[in-house]
């Protein structure tokens, strides 16, 4: 771990109340990590009986939508950018599921059950080949196994009570 300012090889300082945190001796100075944040959306229709999942290009298992926030921009403001981008659809509504660290990518995901109008015409962005939507059986099934996006699926899907 090397200083993001100046280079120098941090070392662990123990801080009160933090605990032990990276140091840099050259800077003088603690050295918070950061990292950056994305939304992870489960899109689900008004009556909260379908999901939409995506296949993106190039690639064969469904996923659910995420994108990464701008500098400076709200999830409040991500969330309808990232939806209208990647389907073209209107974000109704939204309601915050629960943060989780995404250790692969070093990135901190939000995660929300963000609900679209299925009756709009979807119009995929450029990353993405197809979005379908599944029932939540169908969902469970297509979802990529193993991942961050399955284990959110499954919470959600429980939550919504829709878990079979
Ligand atoms: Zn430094």
């Amino acid at each position: 771990m090397y200083c993001r300012d100046c280079g120098e090889k941090l070392s662990l300082r123990f801080l009160e109340n933090e605990g032990l945190v990276p140091y840099c001796p050259k800077c003088e100075q603690f050295k918070f990590p950061f990292f950056p944040v994305a939304v992870l959306m489960l899109v689900v229709n008004r009556g909260e009986n379908k999901i939409l999942l995506a296949r993106h290009a190039g690639e064969d298992v469904f996923k659910l939508f995420a994108g990464y926030l701008k500098k400076g921009e709200s999830a409040e403001k991500a969330i309808p950018r990232e939806l209208k981008e990647e389907t073209g659809l209107n974000a109704v509504k939204w309601r915050y599921f629960g943060s989780r660290y995404h250790s692969a990518k070093d990135l901190l995901l939000l995660q929300f059950v963000v609900t679209a109008d299925e009756e709009s015409e979807i119009v995929c962005g450029e990353e993405i080949e197809t979005a379908r939507w599944c029932t939540p059986e169908e969902a469970q099934t297509l979802i990529l196994k193993d991942s961050t996006a399955e284990t959110f699926l499954l919470s959600a899907l429980e939550t919504l009570g829709k878990k079979k």
